[in-house]
């Protein structure tokens, strides 16, 4: 399944991102679901609850939030209309997918004892 494999990177990201603190204090892992990205949000749940315990993230909730699509023009930046988003209407240059083409995670947060 693919969404394992993502989901796993996603687990990377996170452990880089709480460096000390154990994943054990992670209580929500926010994710950003792109339009685009290819990924289905119930196998995505379906994974961290697959990996979540090997991981060491018993007590965390993942959190998806959708993003929608944007694309901007790739030579002066303007952010493009859904319905023309091959060119820009301004300059002529190509139009690029800005966001809403991955998946990122956005936040963690962690309860964390202080002592
Ligand atoms: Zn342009």
């Amino acid at each position: 399944m693919h969404e394992v494999s993502l989901i796993q990177a996603l687990f990377d990201a996170a452990d880089r991102a709480i460096e000390p603190h154990p994943s054990a204090a992670v209580r929500v892992l926010k994710v950003r679901v792109g339009e685009l990205a290819g990924v289905q949000g119930e196998l995505l749940r379906t994974a961290f609850e697959l990996c979540r315990i090997e991981r060491g993230y018993g007590d965390a909730e993942l959190v998806l939030v959708d993003e929608g699509a944007r694309w901007r023009c790739r030579d002066c930046g303007t952010e493009l209309p859904a319905d023309a988003v091959r060119r820009c209407a301004l300059c002529g240059g190509e139009g690029r997918l800005s966001a809403g083409g991955e998946l990122v995670l956005d936040r963690v947060e962690l309860d964390v004892v202080e002592e």
